[in-house]
């Protein structure tokens, strides 16, 4: 019997109830991924104990030494792996990261162009209710109607309109790859900075697979829990000239102590993206999507964009099906296959059942699957779909998918 088990047997079932989950279902969810053991291990590690507030060899508490060597060994590693000239690895979270750049170059009430929440954006690109829609004055760009994609014409028009100081690409729900040179270019002709979020797709650009943004961009944030596969936080990558103020902007600007025991698992997901089982695993989500997709089109499901470049695709399961996102949901969770219910661009319908799903491959590629398996997915989840009030169909899919995910099992059981 674990420790915690005999200690706090509610906590323990709560998370032996989850991890059953995450070994016994399909993940879907295009923002969720499986960590190694070793990350685990690291992010239950006595460096949790720590205060390390300050960055390697400029701390404000005594005793700093050994996490100092693990934040080192995560810089160290980002840098390489993105090519990146500064970074800074501490950001509790993807929105961490993110108010860390807006608070490095904008002032109050300075205006920025970021993608619309409705058509793919995130929070952080200017949400109203969100701090970067509260501080700063964003004004939003979209897609095309027609074909689903950045429509960069209208950005350039936006940029020269509005001549922000900023200007945000990278997205949440987007399934095309994101356009950054032209992006870059577009902020030239303004005079504006560019900052591209690539918390979703950063495993993408690690593997090689998506064009590293990097090389144009003044600011780049990523999560780390997401296609990179590492512990859950964030971080900011730039040039060396902004790194004092990204720094500053972090620490004091936004948290306190780091998290150590994270940036320790950072540091070992970083190793294991360097290497070319990684390289594999990213081209791998990549094909098991366009897989994925191939299977669903066939299927009779319309894809926003038809199709994908990355990791994702939107299901339109209102106009090709006639039932909103939340019953799609809910459908496939009885089937043991987790998505979310996801507004689509122009959508008609309410943000809690609007006309879509998200579907994304990370997960579902970490424990191995592929090109068979996505057919076979790609199956269930049509026939689950064109059939809502059918529980014995539901019920005999949720068993297929519990076969499936015993021959594959979760990283951390590998
Ligand atoms: C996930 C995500 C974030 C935020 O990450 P959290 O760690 O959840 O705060 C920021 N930007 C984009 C584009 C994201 O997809």
């Amino acid at each position: 019997m674990s420790i915690l088990q005999s200690q706090d047997p509610a906590v323990f079932a709560s998370i032996q109830s989850e991890e059953v989950r995450q070994r016994s279902g399909l993940e879907l969810i295009a923002s969720e991924n499986y960590t190694s053991r070793a990350v685990m291990e690291a992010c239950g590690s006595v460096l949790t104990n720590k205060y390390a507030e300050g960055y390697p060899g400029r701390r404000y508490y005594g005793g700093c030494v050994h996490v100092d060597t693990a934040e080192s060994i995560a810089i160290d590693r980002a840098k390489q792996l993105f090519g990146t000239e500064a970074v800074n690895v501490q950001p509790h979270s993807g929105s961490q990261a993110n108010t860390a750049v807006y608070l490095s170059c904008l002032e109050h009430g300075d205006k920025v162009l970021g993608l619309d929440l409705a058509h793919g954006g995130h929070l952080t690109h200017g949400m109203h209710l969100n701090v970067s829609g509260i501080l700063y004055d964003f004004v939003s760009y979209g897609v095309d109607p027609e074909t689903h994609r950045l429509d960069l014409d209208q950005v350039s028009r936006l940029a020269k309109e509005h001549q922000p100081k900023l200007i945000v690409a990278g997205a949440s729900a987007y399934p095309r790859e994101i356009p950054h040179e032209e992006f870059a270019q577009i902020a030239e002709d303004v005079g504006a900075k560019l900052f591209v979020d690539m918390a979703h797709y950063a495993g993408l650009v690690a593997a090689g697979v998506h064009h590293n943004p990097v090389e144009c961009a003044d600011f780049v944030t990523t999560t780390t829990h997401k296609t990179l596969r590492g512990p859950r936080g964030g971080m900011v990558l730039c040039k060396e000239e902004y790194a004092k103020s990204i720094n500053r902007s972090v620490f004091p600007g936004l948290q306190g102590g780091p998290l150590m025991h994270i940036i320790a698992g950072k540091a070992i997901c970083f190793g294991e993206a360097l290497t070319d089982d990684f390289k594999a695993y990213g081209q791998q989500v990549v094909d098991n999507a366009r897989t994925l997709a191939d299977s669903l089109i066939s299927g009779g499901v319309t894809l926003v964009s038809g199709g994908t470049d990355n990791h994702l695709m939107l299901v339109n399961v209102f106009a090709s099906l006639g039932i909103g996102g939340r019953t799609a949901e809910e459908i496939l969770d009885r089937c043991g296959i987790t998505t979310n219910k996801n507004m689509l661009p122009f959508d008609q319908r309410k943000p809690n059942d609007p006309s879509g799903v998200r579907i994304g491959t990370p997960a579902l590629t970490s424990r191995g699957m592929g090109s068979d398996e996505m057919k076979s997915v790609g199956n269930w989840i049509v026939s689950a779909l064109k059939n809502p009030e059918d529980e014995a169909l539901h019920q005999s899919i949720q068993q297929d998918v519990n076969a499936l995910c015993e021959q594959f099992p979760v990283p951390a059981d590998q």
